[in-house]
């Protein structure tokens, strides 16, 4: 039984682990219904961008903050919140943006300056239209939009060499800026990671409500994953259809049966009704 001085944040992955193959988290319905009628906060934390999160925050009726752009980017609901006015400038949509770690703006123009020295050859979303984009990615032109609406990271499709590629990854490091391999397309980023953007998320929360401890449920399928849910109380693994499962080193790891949003739904469904 949780005391009444503790509250339970759930912190959670989206594609593969709240999201099925269609996006879609209709299966996750009973334990989303269960965790609003508790008062349990569900803070999405994913790669995606704070455009394209929202629409789903909107959707699921969340007043949690975001963490968008595999942690570097933390977006909290205006009026919910004592985020010290400077110490974000940016506001997008109902909710103060703030980012962790490098900026896009650093990013890319470091990037950009690399590639005119070295003539390396490589393209990204600051180089392409939206129309480019929706053609490169299969999303509509709204989405394309949504995903080029970035604040912390930069997509790009690399043209050269392996070898150069290497080289490439090196100068950028000298920048804290590093590489992340995802599907299509590298990710140039900062240092933080998705660890690092649930931590921001839980000290938001912690400046709210400083009277309360907090359990951490963390959920997630992928590598990606292995930091936020080592940094929980409990981590929440969800199966992939294929390929290996992931091992958390967590004070509890439960396994969930079924992948996405079936093996989402059931194992909060079971966590919750412990200590409820
Ligand atoms: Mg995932």
């Amino acid at each position: 039984m949780l005391s009444a001085g503790t509250e339970r944040v759930v912190v959670t992955d989206l594609d593969g682990s709240l999201l099925d193959e269609s996006y879609c988290w209709t299966e996750a319905g009973p334990a989303l219904t269960r965790l609003r009628d508790v008062g349990v906060p569900l803070v999405l934390n994913s790669s995606k961008t704070f455009a394209e999160m929202r629409i789903l925050a909107e959707e699921l009726d969340l007043r949690s903050p975001l963490v968008a752009e595999n942690g570097g980017v933390l977006a909290v609901p205006i009026g919910e919140g004592v985020m010290e006015p400077d110490q974000s400038q940016l506001q997008s949509d109902g909710y103060r943006i703030l980012v962790n770690g490098l900026s896009r703006e650093a990013i890319v123009t470091c990037a950009h300056e690399l590639r005119a020295k070295e003539n390396y050859r490589f393209a990204g979303f600051a180089d392409w239209s939206c129309e480019e984009i929706a053609e490169r990615t299969g999303l509509s032109e709204p989405m394309a939009q949504c995903a080029r609406s970035r604040f912390a990271t930069e997509p790009i499709v690399w043209e050269d060499t392996e070898r150069r590629r290497a080289a490439f990854e090196s100068a950028l490091s000298e920048h804290q800026i590093r590489i992340l391999s995802g599907g299509r397309f590298l990710h140039l980023m900062g240092p933080d990671d998705k660890a690092d953007g649930m931590a921001a998320a839980l000290e938001h929360l912690r400046v709210r409500r400083p009277d309360l401890d907090r359990v951490v449920i963390a959920v997630g399928d992928s590598a990606n994953d292995l930091g936020m849910l080592e940094a929980a109380d409990i981590a929440v693994v969800i199966p992939h259809p294929e390929g290996p499962r992931i091992q958390p080193d967590a004070p509890r790891v439960v396994y969930a049966e079924f992948p996405s949003s079936k093996g989402w739904n059931a194992a909060l469904l079971t966590i919750l009704s412990e200590c409820t």
